[in-house]
Parts: structure tokens; sequence; C-alpha cells
């Protein structure tokens, strides 16, 4: 497997820290608001990143954060008049709805930055100690120039940024020793959340909470770091100086990183007002669809969102959709064992096996990987009849159903039965029992039977579970 990795500007063979492992941690969003379609695009691109690790029988330890200390934060909750933590838990909320919507697994453990101060002021104090970083009137800064190894991600040197300093110049921030440093602690302002620490009551920076998240959940050095191509500086550039700092080894082996969604050609942002939520999406479309649509394209290229590519995404999908519906349908009646000819006919499908996986072999080409999924789409449509036998058509409806399930995408669309659908038809088969109409319960219970549900009468009463 080959990825491209930030750092060496050059795709590389993956090979993982520990064997059979991969510990992963992707920078999660701030959470302010409804997540739009651009803070879906890392969602949905690491996600199928896992899923495709997973589907190579690794396992995967997959860490994602969510940022809920923050300016946006603080002031929506002015806005408001409720307090900053209310914000925050409403819109994690929101998220993990959006999230399910696009079928993107939850995170091994998605930390919140709130929760996890004590390791802030932690590693803070630790690399004060070491001599990179340093206070002054309750702020702490990291002394940039200290770390040498500064800005062997974003792949810039530090002259190029001093020439630059002035736009990184904070107001108020005039105290720093070097205008390059940056902040890991910053002294409350009044009507703000604050946490104790040694330098003032305060709130962590940005930056040092992913670094000390990160390093909680998954150890001092980490395969994969990811987040949008925005985050290489300084985000991503402040988290290797400060836990290459702290730890004294490399952070993460590969960097990865997905190019912007714009809209209609237009970058995406609130002041030009094109802006979309991820819940406005989902009342015009099936999510699945924009899960379709972001990895039509490979991830390191940009993205345009338009009506139209959501149009053809849609029946894109559905075509996948339909083939599998269509295997269902004839898996019904067919009956019977692989036959001589049939082996010979599911021996091709190693070739879409080879085209999708060589695809995603080659640093996640999801786009190729989608073709291949449409080539062994036709094949089934071509070699799947009412003459086959069950077999054969099971065995086709599995591959494309593993497949997909990499890519993310529900192509089994039965609905999965309710509770208290189940309750109720067991009530009724109780009636009938009752009123020895034998014939009505034994149908219920072949009718649930059908359905994956398995019923056992038991001295207490029925009791029921999915087979
Ligand atoms: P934020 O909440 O701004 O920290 O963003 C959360 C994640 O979404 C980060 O990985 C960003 O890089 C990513 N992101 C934000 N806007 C876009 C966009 N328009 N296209 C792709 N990724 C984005
Ligand atoms: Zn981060």
């Amino acid at each position: 497997m080959r990825l491209y990795n930030t750092l060496s500007k050059r795709k590389e063979e993956f090979v993982p820290v520990e064997e059979g492992k991969v510990k992963m941690y992707v920078c999660g969003p701030t959470v302010y608001n409804f997540i739009h379609i651009g803070n879906a695009r890392p969602m949905i691109v690491f996600d199928t990143v896992r899923r495709y690790f997973e589907y190579k029988g690794y396992d995967v330890n997959y860490v994602s954060n969510f940022t809920d200390v923050d300016d946006k934060i603080i002031n929506k909750a002015i806005e408001e008049k409720v307090s900053a933590d209310e914000i925050s838990k409403r819109y994690i909320a929101e998220c993990k709805k959006d999230m399910e919507g696009m079928n993107v697994k939850p995170a091994t453990t998605h930390p919140l930055a709130t929760e996890e101060i004590c390791g802030m002021v932690d590693m803070i104090g630790d690399l004060i100690q070491k001599g990179y970083a340093y206070e002054k009137n309750g702020t702490v800064y990291f002394r940039t120039r200290q770390f040498k190894d500064y800005g062997k991600l974003s792949h810039k040197n530090l002259d190029d940024l001093r020439s630059g300093e002035r736009s990184l110049l904070v107001t108020g921030e005039d105290e720093k020793e070097d205008p390059l440093d940056f902040v890991l602690w910053k002294p409350k302002k009044e009507g703000e959340p604050s946490w104790d620490s040694p330098w003032s009551a305060g709130r962590p920076g940005w930056h040092i909470e992913c670094s000390v998240m990160s390093r909680k959940y998954l150890g001092e050095q980490i395969d994969i770091h990811a987040g949008g191509e925005d985050l290489v500086f300084p985000h991503h550039e402040n988290e290797i100086a400060q836990s290459e700092a702290a730890n004294g080894k490399e952070f993460a082996k590969y960097w990865m990183h997905n190019a912007f969604l714009n809209i209609d050609n237009h970058k995406m942002s609130k002041s030009l007002g094109n802006f979309r939520t991820v819940r406005e999406i989902s009342e015009q479309y099936d999510l699945q669809v924009l899960r379709f649509f972001m990895l039509s394209a490979h991830y390191r290229s940009p993205l345009n969102f338009s009506a139209e590519l959501m149009e053809a995404s849609k029946s894109g999908l559905e075509r996948i959709v339909n083939a599998a519906d269509n295997l269902k349908f004839l898996m019904r009646e067919a009956e019977g064992d692989m036959r001589p000819e049939e082996e010979e006919a599911f021996a091709k499908t190693a070739g879409f096996v080879k085209e999708f996986e060589d695809a995603m072999d080659e640093d996640f080409n999801t786009a190729d990987a989608v073709a291949a999924v449409f080539d062994f789409v036709k094949f089934c449509n071509i070699h799947a009849g009412e003459g086959n036998s069950k077999e054969y058509l099971q065995k086709l409806f599995d591959l494309l159903v593993k497949l997909t399930d990499v890519l993310g995408l529900i192509v089994d669309k039965e609905e999965e039965i309710l509770a208290e659908d189940i309750e109720k038809m067991i009530e009724e088969r109780q009636a009938a029992r009752k009123a020895k109409d034998f014939a009505r319960a034994d149908a219920i219970r072949d009718e649930l039977q059908a359905k994956g549900i398995i019923l056992e009468d038991t001295r207490e009463g029925v009791k029921w579970k999915r087979a």
C-alpha cells in the first residue's frame, strides 16, 4: 500500500509502527454550528481510509477530537445568551447525527478538549521545563526557534516566515520573544470558560489540544495524522513542534491532507454566503449520495460541489443499489449450490477485486475504486439471471456488499425491523396461540425468522434475538 505523505511530498509504502495495527488521529471540527459539507470531506475520506485498512486486516485505532473550547463557540454562546458548554454539546450531538447519515463510523475515541485540560497543563509544564516554552504575564508561548525541525511539514523555512512575520503578529502578543512563537496557554477574559493552571486561570491554545489527545489515546508515536490541507500550517506544523519537543521522538510517520471542497467553482465561505450544511443537503438527498459524490474524486484533488454533480452521483449510486436489489430478488426464488459453469464465471470476479484493491492501494484512489465497482455491477447485470443457483447469486451479492462497504456505501437496504415492531408481533402471536390459531402463530414466527429474528419460548415468556 502506498500513500502520499505531506512530510516527504511523495508517495511512500505504508509500514505500520506496530505490526498489524494502525494508529490514526484526525483533527475534528470546532463545534459551534452544524457541520458544513467542507467539514464532511475529511470525515468521509478518512473514514474510507480506515475502512480500507480494516478490510486489509489491520486493527485500527481511530481517534478524532471535537474542539469544544474556542473563540467561535464563546461568541455563539454570548449571542444566544447560553453557556459555551450548551453550544458545544448541542453541536456535537448534531454532528454525530450527520456522521451517522453519511455512514461515518464513530471513532474508537472522540475526545473532547475540555475534558483533557489536565494533560495539556502537564505537557505545557514539561515544555517549559525543557526550554521549549516560556511564560509572560500569564500567557505561555512555544519558543519556535528552539525546535530545529520547525517548518518540515509545510516546507517553509524560518527566514521566509520572518519576512511574512507582520501578518503573524497578533495584536496583544508583542510580549513574545519572537514573532514566530505561538500560544500554548492564555489567560481568560471576563466571562470566558477557564481552568486553573500554574500560569493563570485560562484556557489552552488550539494546537496543544491535539498533541495531548493524540498522545493520550494513541501513544507517543502514531502512524497517520490527518485533516484538511488548511491545517498543514500552522496547526500541524505546531503540533509536530510541541509533540516532538515533549516526547523526543517522531510524532506521526505519515501526514495525510484532503484538498478543499469548493462550491459552484468558488471557495466556500460564510462571507460569500455560499455555505451549505450537511443538514441542508440531507433535506434534499440521502446522505449516501453526498458520500458517493465525495468519493468520486481523489481526496487530494479539489472537488467542486454542484447540483449537476449531485444528480450524477444520485444516479450512479442508484445503479449500484439496483444491481444489489436485483441479486436479492433473484435469490428469493433460486436454490442449490454453484454449478461448474458458475464457478468459472465467479472466478472472473477476482479481476474486479484486483482492480478495486489496486486503486485503493495507490494512495486511496476512490475514483478508480468506484469505477471497479461499476465494472463489477455491469458483470452482475449480465451474468446473473433466473437460471442461476442460490449460492452463486449469494456470492455475487456478498462481494458487492464487501466492496461497497469499504467505501461506506450501504447497498443492502433491507430495513432493519425495529424492536417495538418485533414486540408487537410477539404479542399478536401470543394472542393467536391463546385463541388456538396455531397456523397464524406459526406464520408470525416464520415472518420474523425471515427478517432475521429468532424467537425463544422460555418459562419467563418469549425472548427474541437478532440472528
Ligand atoms: P474546522 O472546524 O474549521 O477546524 O474544520 C474541521 C475539518 O474540516 C478540518 O480538517 C478542515 O481542514 C476541514 N475543512 C474545512 N473546510 C473545508 C473545505 N471547504 N473542504 C475540505 N475540508 C475542509
Ligand atoms: Zn488538530
